[in-house]
């Protein structure tokens, strides 16, 4: 790719290398046994992979959404989980700490991520999924500090993140102030557990679970509100989640990417009616569309990214990318596994494992519904409520306005 720096050529060997070495051959292990894969947490912290896009002067190496991307991609051809895992110790939840968050809150997530915590990012709950802001999870200002009290569902890393970014309505003398940012440190927060974890299809060796506060306090230093103030709150955090979705958008198309590989070796290799079956038009033309969604793809990641100059994506571009690459994702490993005939459904080639892990990224982090309503009402400029009276509300301000 001719924008690649020299820097990003060697980050995305060195990434290539870990990958193919050592990683790849535990990734049917670790879907199988369902284990969070701490040896490769070891791994990535040792090359300087988690918490590589820290700023340096809280210990990182101050690398660009673009330098994750390529590395994620990289962890995800080989090992879906492993991908996830870097995306969220680099974007996300850290990516809003150290973006909008005090010294205490910066040095706290760059200590933990560093040492290899992957954070957990809270913010869906039972009754509020896509209607995120419907949340019922409440901090209730208590002097100096906030009682939380909710439960929040599909909280990817829980019972192995230490560091937690927990939504939460803002509760002040009765009055509901908007939706605020909490750090909670998981083993030194009594208040904060974890509740059932969910038989996920795919990306199984991060646990998907509740979290349950009940009345976790935590201080006021330690809640995370951007430049909008608590009224945007929700709007100001989920800037920071344009760089996760960017990275979830990478890791469906890494998860792809493998899978296209594996079928044009097997395609070259495998023979029927006495000749390779890359000699059949129906699958060259297959190889060939799946070729052409995933650079579209790679190259939408890549935009996103590259204009984010330092800061969070774009919200239409991080969207348009995550859209994309996680249908993308679907329909290649799928096309991947069925140019393996019988052997691609069996679970002894990884093509069975990456279809399912592919399944997850048109719904985690926001859905390709969602999203692509995010889309129009980018394209059109204008609000796009979705409650039953939300037009009708949009109305009634815009005349009260005038
Ligand atoms: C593997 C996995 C990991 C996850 N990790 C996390 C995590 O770490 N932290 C976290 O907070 N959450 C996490 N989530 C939750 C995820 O963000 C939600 O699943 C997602 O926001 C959708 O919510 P929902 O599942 O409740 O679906 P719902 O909102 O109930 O949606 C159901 C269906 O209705 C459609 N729909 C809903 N509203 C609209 C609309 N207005 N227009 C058109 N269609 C609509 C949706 O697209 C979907 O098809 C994770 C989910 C998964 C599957």
């Amino acid at each position: 790719m001719f924008y690649l720096t020299d820097e990003q050529k060697m980050l995305q060997d060195a990434a290539r290398r870990l990958a193919e070495e050592k990683i790849a051959p535990r990734a049917a292990e670790v879907d199988r046994s369902e284990e969070y894969p701490w040896d490769n947490i070891k791994l990535l912290t040792e090359a300087g992979f988690m918490g590589m896009t820290i700023p340096r002067e809280y210990g990182g190496q101050g690398l660009t959404y673009m330098d994750a991307v390529l590395v994620i991609e990289e962890m995800a051809k080989v090992c879906g989980v492993t991908g996830r895992i870097v995306v969220e110790a680099n974007m996300g939840g850290v990516g809003a700490i150290m973006k909008y968050g005090n010294e205490a809150q910066k040095n706290l997530a760059a200590g933990l991520v560093l040492a290899g915590d992957k954070p957990a990012i809270c913010i869906t709950e039972p009754g509020a999924g896509s209607a995120a802001t419907e949340m019922s999870t409440t901090a209730v200002k208590q002097g100096s500090s906030y009682a939380l009290n909710g439960i929040k569902h599909w909280i990817t890393g829980g019972g192995v993140s230490k560091l937690h970014l927990i939504f939460a309505r803002v509760v002040e003398d009765g009055e509901d102030k908007g939706i605020g940012g909490f750090i909670a440190v998981r083993g030194e927060a009594e208040g904060l557990k974890v509740g059932t974890r969910e038989p996920a299809m795919g990306l199984r060796g991060i646990p998907e679970t509740e979290i349950i506060m009940e009345n976790l306090v935590v201080s006021e230093d330690m809640m995370v509100v951007p430049p909008e103030g608590l009224k945007r709150g929700f709007a100001g955090l989920m800037n920071a989640y344009n760089g996760q979705r960017i990275g979830a958008g990478t890791v469906a198309l890494g998860v792809a990417q493998g899978a296209y590989e594996h079928a044009v070796n097997y395609a070259k290799t495998r023979e029927q009616f006495g000749r390779p079956i890359a000699e059949f038009q129906g699958l060259q033309w297959m190889l060939a569309d799946m070729s052409i969604g995933l650079s579209a793809a790679r190259a939408l990641i890549h935009n996103a990214a590259l204009n984010a100059k330092g800061g969070f994506p774009n919200m239409r571009e991080a969207a348009q990318a995550k859209i994309l690459a996680s249908e993308t994702a679907i329909k290649v490993t799928n096309d991947a596994l069925q140019i393996h005939g019988s052997a691609g459904y069996s679970r002894n080639l990884p093509l069975e494992r990456m279809a399912r892990d592919a399944r997850m990224f048109t719904i985690g982090g926001g859905t390709a519904q969602v999203l692509r309503t995010q889309v129009a009402g980018s394209i059109l400029e204008m609000r796009t409520p979705q409650t039953r009276d939300g037009y009708a509300r949009l109305a009634a301000k815009k005349m009260a306005a005038e």
